[in-house]
């Protein structure tokens, strides 16, 4: 029986990360620093690479968003006022559609959906997808009955329903009875969902089952609706598609025959993807990909969320990853870094021509579009937009310095690192395999899918930088530092990789666990 409170709270995940060295305790944060307890008390400043998992791009505690906050909760402004005038909810989606027309030249607008966490920002353009989808699916039944009768009323005309396999003189009455039933029957087939191998959307009921990596999606597979998974590549995709589509049948009636005609059937809810896969290990879709999707979406009937939980809200160099990539989706998810790391929240943006009002009584939460997290991510908004967009620049620049400084430790240590990628503030360094290194406690880790963390450990120790493998890639290291990360900080991020390297390649295992 566990005994002391924190071992009711993750205790094995704890016994885990105490067994590399991560069981810290972090008591302040400012800017792109943490400070840990010290055994003996002190404070131990740590260069946060980590960045609440991509949600810190802003930094710890940002002056003007804390100043914000403490003024509202100081004039006691309400937070919960649900079903009330919201401006500060209208301020973040006007703002966010100024930025959809700069970044991808689109007129059209978009309307916005709050809610609570990446997760549920996934799970809302999802239902919204399948609501949109249901209602197109009903819109074409309603056309089909029309015409079918239409044909009841026209016993006369010729008759061709060879498209069900029907020959020449079946009576009228029976092509329609057969065809609504063979309709009803397609439409009444599990939506066609389609994410990417590699990709991340959530570990929720329904967006787990989005989620590609099999530890976090089989054993819950019974529970949601489940996914096609398409590689990241045009023709790949095409067959997924390809595969999943299905037709039903109309009739076109004139005056002296009646033909039973295939069309499409709306059984696509959702294509979902992320600009640059983070989770599955920083990896950046391929442009000529991205060119591709929008043109298979409209090909096939097919909408398309771009997950930007941890791609968007500047994080790249832009405020929208994918508009580096030219990939407008009909949905965008935003969340992490809107939220300036005090504020939990998701933004799901809906194109307007695909935009129903109905859904809006359908989705709700208690705590979605609250006053709290609304203004922290209209005060993120400002601080994004200000100066004629400043900060995406730095972000680029630092961006830039860092991958440069990636890319040099990899170029000293190829046998070690096998590869260093990403975009902006959001880079990745995927470790070789070590099985034949000079480590026989990294070679081991390895297989377990835990290299990253003794990793992790030793960086934190010997460096002072924390760092965390990716989600489902665990030989790939994440690095999403904010936007003040510095010169200093990316040296010794950079000195601290070269000496994990020299470690590993000397097999030097003491050296590696020193702490
Ligand atoms: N989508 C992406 C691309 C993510 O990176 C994440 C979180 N890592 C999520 C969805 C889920 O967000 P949350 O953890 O807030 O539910």
């Amino acid at each position: 029986m566990a005994e002391r409170s924190e071992e009711l709270v993750d205790g094995v995940l704890r016994k885990a990360t105490s067994e590399v060295g991560l069981d810290v305790e972090y008591v302040r944060a400012e800017g792109n620093t943490l400070f840990a307890r010290g055994r003996d008390g002190s404070e131990v400043p740590v260069s946060d690479y980590l960045g609440g998992f991509g949600a810190l791009l802003l930094g710890h505690n940002h002056p003007d968003l804390v100043a914000g906050l403490v003024d509202r909760l100081r004039r006691g402004a309400p937070v919960l006022t649900q079903l009330s005038l919201a401006p500060q909810a209208n301020e973040v989606v006007d703002t966010l559609n100024r930025v959809l027309r700069r970044e991808f030249g689109v007129d059209e607008p978009y309307f916005g959906v709050f809610a609570n966490s990446g997760a549920e920002g996934v799970e809302v353009a999802v239902k919204h997808a399948e609501l949109d989808r249901a209602l197109r699916a009903a819109e074409l039944l309603a056309e089909v009955d029309a015409n079918a009768d239409a044909a009841l009323a026209a016993p006369g005309a010729e008759v061709d329903a060879s498209a069900l396999g029907l020959p020449a003189g079946t009576p009228v009455a029976e092509v329609v009875a057969l065809l609504r039933e063979r309709n009803a029957a397609t439409l009444a087939d599990p939506p066609r969902l389609v994410a990417l191998e590699g990709g991340f959307h959530g570990k929720l009921m329904g967006s787990g089952q989005l989620t590609h990596n099999p530890d976090y999606r089989l054993p819950f597979t019974p529970l949601g609706a489940r996914a096609l998974f398409a590689p990241a590549d045009a023709d790949g995709l095409r067959a997924v598609l390809e595969g999943a589509r299905a037709t039903v049948h109309d009739l076109r009636v004139t005056a002296d025959r009646i033909e039973v005609v295939p069309r499409d059937a709306p059984v696509f809810c959702a294509l979902l993807l992320e600009p640059v896969q983070g989770e599955g290990g920083i990896v950046p879709l391929p442009a000529e990909f991205a060119k591709r999707v929008q043109e298979l979406s409209a090909e096939f009937g097919c909408p398309v969320v771009v997950d930007e939980i941890q791609s968007g809200a500047g994080r790249t160099g832009a405020f929208f990853a994918a508009s580096q990539l030219g990939l407008l989706g009909d949905y965008v998810v935003l969340s992490k870094s809107l939220g300036g790391g005090l504020a939990k929240l998701s933004v799901t943006l809906v194109r307007a021509s695909r935009y129903r009002a109905e859904f809006e009584m359908l989705h709700s939460s208690t705590f979605g579009k609250d006053g709290l997290s609304t203004s922290v991510a209209a005060a993120v908004l400002d601080l994004l937009e200000a100066d004629g967009g400043a900060l995406y620049r730095v972000v680029a620049e630092r961006g830039e310095r860092l991958g440069a400084a990636l890319r040099a430790v990899r170029d000293d240590h190829p046998d070690v690192i096998a590869d260093v990628r990403g975009l902006g503030l959001l880079r990745g360094v995927e470790f070789a395999d070590l099985s034949t290194s000079g480590s026989a406690l990294a070679a081991d880790l390895q297989a377990q899918g835990r290299f990253g963390f003794l990793a992790s450990g030793y960086l934190l120790h010997e460096h002072r930088v924390r760092l965390f493998p990716t989600g489902s890639a665990p030989s790939t290291l994440r690095l999403q530092p904010s936007v003040q990360v510095t010169d200093e900080e990316i040296d010794r991020l950079a000195t601290g990789l070269r000496a994990l390297c020299a470690l590993l390649r000397d097999g030097d295992d003491a050296g590696l666990t020193a702490f």
